[in-house]
């Protein structure tokens, strides 16, 4: 257990671990020889950690933070689930069930017609009324993805969030995932952008008027009430795919996520272009290779200096698992300064005001999808606008409708 082991034999672990990560194991005198050079760089033990444990406020800490926000949009979907579908209720039953209002934010569920409304509203310079949440919040994730790479999907997506909860499950009772050898891994990981591909073609071939007829058809008004029932009642080969990816995402680091879904993939390359990165500063690591074992989307961390991968999701594992001080952070470019190996505050100068914390990261994100949510409100794009009659017409009779 990492509390119980002193910070010597702690140390000599690190640089043991340096010298196998570096060797690699090949034996030849070259790499012995970088490996031993590695391993005599100094170690500059991060500060703050005690017992293992790191404060909230420490910079490195995003796990702390990220499961908090987590837990909290994991709770929120859940509220408006039951809200949506108390709403739903109410017009099946005629009015004898209790009555709350329609939520909005449910329309996150709606990625297909957000899309489709962010074309309409680029092609009308016109905002469209019907399920308009959904574009907000599609604009809102992906405005996250384009300033703080994949975070969407490792701090608010719900399904990131249970994936996530799976792997580990897996890992805690089989003491270990499976990783799938790199000529399965990589045509796997094709799979999303395929999905993502035939979504953004199916929005591409739709004119504004296609768009505007779809969403106020009968079909469109409620497509929210079609998705419901689409999972209520469920089919039998939809069921067991989702018995398959729920099992097989125990055993594989987020199996969904990472081969299937195409939302991850669209979020994925907007993240390509972000300006913050998971950054590694060559002088301050000791190369012990924790980075790379810590990381989710195995990502050979303690090899670049930058991540720029689609597949990094911000998670901060890597940076909380690093033992050197300011050898990893999520930030922008480094400043110009230089310092040699042991230059305490010149490497801490590079980085400063260019790092962010868990709980900047935090609130970043909830500035960025707050204020568009109160954006939308305020200026009264929140609401889809149906009249009660219509709803009343149409709820009790989803199941007979069919795509226009
Ligand atoms: S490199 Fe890996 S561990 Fe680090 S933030 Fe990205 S996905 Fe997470
Ligand atoms: S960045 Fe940190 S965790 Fe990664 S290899 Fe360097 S010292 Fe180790």
């Amino acid at each position: 257990m990492q509390e119980t082991k002193t910070q010597e034999e702690e140390e000599a672990e690190i640089k043991k671990a340096a010298l196998i990560g570096s060797s690699n194991g090949g034996g030849n005198d070259e790499e012995d020889e970088a490996a031993a050079a590695r391993a005599k760089k100094i170690l500059i033990r991060r500060p703050g950690m005690v017992r293992g444990r790191m404060s909230w406020l420490d910079r490195r800490n995003g796990r702390s933070w990220r499961h908090a926000v987590q837990t909290v949009f994991v709770l929120l979907n859940v509220y408006l689930c039951v809200q949506f579908y108390l709403w739903v209720r109410y017009y099946e039953t005629g009015g004898a069930s209790l009555k709350v209002t329609r939520p909005p934010g449910v329309e996150g569920w709606l990625p297909i017609a957000g899309l489709m409304n962010l074309k309409y509203t680029l092609m009308t310079l016109n905002i469209p009324p019907i399920h308009v949440a959904a574009m907000f919040l599609l604009v809102a994730f992906l405005l996250v993805s384009l300033l703080f790479k994949k975070s969407f999907c490792s701090w608010l997506c719900p399904v990131g969030s249970l994936s996530e909860a799976l792997w580990r499950l897996g890992q805690k009772v089989l003491g270990r995932n499976v990783t799938l050898p790199r000529w399965l891994d990589i045509p796997l990981r094709a799979l999303k952008y395929v999905l993502l591909a035939f979504f953004v073609w199916i929005v591409a071939i739709s004119s504004a008027d296609t768009i505007e007829s779809f969403m106020t058809s009968s079909y469109g008004l409620i497509v929210d009430v079609k998705m419901l029932d689409f999972f209520r009642h469920i089919s039998n080969i939809v069921l067991i795919t989702l018995i398959v990816l729920v099992i097989g995402s125990v055993f594989i680091k987020n199996l969904w996520c990472r081969y299937l879904c195409p939302y991850g993939a669209l979020v994925g390359l907007i993240s390509l272009l972000s300006p913050f990165k998971i950054r590694r500063d060559a002088e301050a690591c000791i190369d012990c290779t924790k980075c790379a074992k810590a990381c989710p989307s195995q990502l050979p961390v303690d090899k670049k200096l930058q991540m720029r991968s689609a597949e990094c999701t911000a998670c901060l594992s890597c940076v909380a698992v690093c033992p050197a001080k300011d050898a990893l952070q999520f930030s922008l470019p480094p400043d110009k300064k230089t310092a040699a190996n042991g230059d305490d505050s010149g490497i801490s100068r590079r980085w400063r005001k260019r790092a962010l914390s868990g709980a900047v990261l935090t609130l970043l994100l909830v500035v960025v999808v707050g204020g568009i949510i109160g954006a939308a409100k305020i200026t009264g794009h929140w609401q889809t606008p149906v009249p009660e009659a219509v709803y009343r017409d149409l709820i009790p009779n989803a199941r007979e409708l069919a795509h226009p």
